[in-house]
């Protein structure tokens, strides 16, 4: 039994969820020895504020520390042994080994899989001038060309990509935003909003190419050339791909694990088949109990929950499937977006509030049997918080939308 209990846990992927997993691991007592693997050399660190206030101020030494996860006297005291900088390269369940790049192996007991996400390739050939935003040192270069006050063109109206553009509006250079879909932010905040959406962003200066795609990028920072399918060719200092992400899995792929846009997991966050195998965070799809569906989030709130589930898991402290809290904030200028839940594809969704004349606004989402299945809101976290608060009690939509027409 003390065996069983004092287990191995090598956690790879040192990241939100990663971390959170080994934090919450001795928050609840595993006495065991936990590992906790990297790719970045740098400690763990918070990834939403890179698009965000990381990009309006010029960076310190300080910077970074605003945004650390966990400090290495913190994780020294846990009993965390890091292992930075040194990626994962492949796993073999059968012997329980994970080999690093260094060439060295770690054996487990448990294994949680928190390698997260990585920005989608670009398609265009690498040019200096052109990032993606994924890591620290993204940030950082990014934030550094923003300083110059020059062009921008942001390829991906996504979340990312609008609050790029916004900061880079805040740092007073040119921008515009480039999407091959006509109506983008409805993917973030549905068709009810998006049109304000793009207003806000029209209204800040933002230029928009809805509804085109890019055939190529040309020239070099400070000059470059972004060409559109209807040949319009859009000039930019700085040119910021931001075209989603996929889940960070290469190093499985002859691992034998079930692989499918992400470590597909049964309902306890095991991979499929492997009961000492866990994955969380960005890099897993798990069965949605409300949507009927498998899963995988982009987002910091359901990486921080799956982690504490998963340690609870790790130390017998839970037997329950996970259940998510399915939560996402964005800011774009003074909006406060804020998401709770999901649109159920042939459900209805009412609007209570008004952006023009209220400055804020709730979107209320019910399945076709008229059950609570999500909120938006923007500039309206009370409205979102009381939609969470019903949704738990077991209310419909119906009593939901109700609910916050009498909120003051
Ligand atoms: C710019 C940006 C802004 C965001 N803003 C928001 C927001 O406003 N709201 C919101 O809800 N969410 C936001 N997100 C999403 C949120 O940050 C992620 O959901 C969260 O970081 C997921 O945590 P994770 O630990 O699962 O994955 P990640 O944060 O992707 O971390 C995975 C870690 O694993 C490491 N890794 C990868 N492969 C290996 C390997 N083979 N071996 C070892 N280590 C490896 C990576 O280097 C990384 O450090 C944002 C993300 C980005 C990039």
């Amino acid at each position: 039994m003390a065996e069983a209990v004092a287990r191995h846990v090598v956690i790879v992927g040192a990241s939100l969820a990663g971390t959170r997993t080994a934090q919450s691991l001795r928050a609840l007592g595993h006495p065991g020895p936990v590992t906790l693997i990297g790719a970045e050399d740098e400690l763990p660190y918070d990834r939403p504020p890179l698009s965000k206030k990381l990009l309006l101020q010029e960076w310190a030494d300080t910077s970074v520390e605003e945004i650390r996860l966990a400090g290495e006297s913190e994780l020294t005291e846990l009993g965390v042994q890091l292992r930075l900088g040194n990626a994962a390269v492949g796993l073999d369940p059968d012997a329980g080994l994970v080999r690093l790049a260094d060439g060295t192996s770690v054996e487990y007991d448990v294994l949680v899989i928190a390698t997260g996400a990585e920005a989608r390739p670009s398609p265009w050939k690498p040019r200096s001038g052109v990032f993606q935003l994924r890591t620290l040192d993204d940030s950082r270069s990014i934030a550094g060309r923003l300083a110059l006050g020059e062009p921008v063109v942001v390829v991906g109206g996504g979340f990312i990509g609008t609050e790029i553009a916004a900061a880079a509006r805040a740092r007073r250079c040119e921008v515009t935003v480039v999407d091959p879909l006509a109506e983008p932010m409805a993917r973030l905040v549905g068709p009810e909003i998006a049109g304000s959406l793009v207003d806000l962003h029209v209204r800040n200066g933002v230029k928009t190419r809805f509804g085109a795609g890019v055939v190529g990028i040309e020239g070099e920072a400070g000059d470059l050339t972004v060409e559109l399918d209807d040949g319009e060719r859009l000039v930019a200092s700085t040119v910021v791909v931001g075209i989603g992400s996929v889940p960070s899995t290469g190093w499985l792929e002859s691992s034998g694990l079930r692989l499918d846009n992400g470590v597909l997991t049964d309902r306890f966050l095991r991979a499929l088949g492997h009961d000492d195998i866990f994955a969380l965070g960005d890099v897993a799809r798990w069965p949605h109990p409300g949507r009927g569906v498998d899963v995988r989030a982009e987002h910091w709130t359901n990486a921080g929950d799956q982690a504490r589930y998963v340690a609870a898991a790790v130390t017998g402290a839970v037997s329950e499937p996970y259940t998510s809290t399915d939560y996402v904030w964005s800011d774009q200028y003074d909006w406060k977006v804020n998401a709770f839940g999901w649109r159920a594809p042939e459900g209805r969704s009412d609007v209570v509030g008004d952006l023009e004349t209220d400055g804020r606004v709730a979107v209320v989402h019910a399945g076709v049997d008229g059950a609570l299945c999500g909120a938006v809101t923007v500039n309206w976290v009370r409205a979102l918080n009381q939609v969470r608060r019903l949704s738990a009690s077991g209310a419909s939509a119906a009593q939901a939308v109700e609910a916050i027409r009498r909120l003051p």
